[in-house]
C-alpha cells in the first residue's frame, strides 16, 4: 500500500461520509466520525488532531489512560471495547462516551461511579444484531431492560445503540444488520418512552452501508491510520 498521510485519509473518509449522508437525504453533520486510534502512537493520533479530528475511539482501557491525557483537552474520547467492571472508574474519568454497555449491572455501576466522579457519560447499548457467536453485545431482547433501567440513572444518558457486523458479510446482509439496529432503536424508543438518537455502526469495511442505513456515528481505524500490525 502506498503511504498516504493520516490527513489525506481523514479528508477522504470525511468526504465519503458527507457524500453518502447527502445521498441518503441526511445533513452534512448527520454522521460523526470517530477515529479509532487503538494501537497507533500518540504522535500519529496527534497528526489526526492537527487535521482537525476531535473524536477518538479506544477499545482498551490501558490505551485510553495513556492517550487521553496526552492529547489536547478538547478531544472527545469514546470507549468502544468490552468493559470490565473493575475498569469502569478509569473509563468514566477519560471517556465522554461509552459504546459497549451490555448489562443492567454495568449500567448501574457506571451511573454510581459517574456520580462519585462528577461526570455524566453518554452511553450506548451494544447489540449483537447478527447473532454471530463471536460478537459481543446483548440480544435485541436483552437490550430493552437496559434501556428501561437507564431512565432511573441520573448520572448518565443512554443515547442509543451500537453494533458490529461480522467482518465477511455480504452487502445485502450488512443492509439487513444495520437496518435491524435502526428498527430496534425505533421499537425501544416507543416501548421505553425515551429518545435514542445515536446509532454507532460502521467500520472501515462497512461504513458506507451503515451511513446509508442511518448511522450517526462511524468508528473508523484502518481507513484513517492504515492497517494495524498483528490484529
Ligand atoms: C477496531 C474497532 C473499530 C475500527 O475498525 P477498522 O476496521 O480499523 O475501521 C471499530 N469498532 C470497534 C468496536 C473496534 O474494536
Amino acid at each position: 500500500m502506498p503511504t498516504v498521510s493520516v490527513q489525506e485519509n481523514l479528508m477522504w473518509v470525511r468526504d465519503r461520509i458527507r457524500a453518502l449522508a447527502g445521498a441518503a437525504n441526511r445533513g452534512p453533520e448527520a454522521v460523526r466520525l470517530i477515529a479509532v486510534s487503538k494501537t497507533v502512537s500518540i504522535d500519529v493520533a496527534h497528526e489526526a488532531y492537527a487535521a482537525g479530528q476531535r473524536a477518538f475511539g479506544e477499545n482498551r482501557v490501558l490505551e485510553l489512560e495513556e492517550k487521553a491525557p496526552r492529547l489536547p483537552a478538547d478531544c472527545e474520547w469514546h470507549m468502544i471495547g468490552h468493559l470490565q467492571k473493575n475498569k469502569v472508574r478509569s473509563i468514566v474519568r477519560h471517556a465522554a462516551w461509552i459504546h459497549s454497555v451490555d448489562s443492567v449491572a454495568l449500567l448501574q455501576r457506571i451511573d454510581g461511579i459517574a456520580a462519585e466522579e462528577g461526570r455524566c457519560p453518554r452511553v450506548l447499548v451494544q447489540v449483537n444484531i447478527s447473532g454471530e457467536a463471536t460478537k459481543s453485545g446483548v440480544t435485541p431482547g436483552e437490550a430493552r431492560p437496559i434501556v428501561a433501567e437507564a431512565r432511573n440513572c441520573r448520572n448518565l444518558v443512554c443515547a442509543g445503540l451500537m453494533t458490529m457486523a461480522p467482518f465477511d458479510s455480504e452487502p445485502a446482509d450488512l443492509h439487513r444488520f444495520f437496518g435491524s439496529l435502526r428498527l430496534l432503536r425505533d421499537e425501544l424508543e416507543s416501548a421505553c418512552g425515551c429518545a435514542l438518537p445515536e446509532l454507532s455502526m460502521g467500520m472501515s469495511g462497512d461504513y458506507e452501508i451503515a451511513v446509508a442505513e442511518g448511522a450517526t456515528m462511524v468508528r473508523i481505524g484502518t481507513a484513517i491510520f492504515g492497517a494495524r500490525e498483528g490484529v
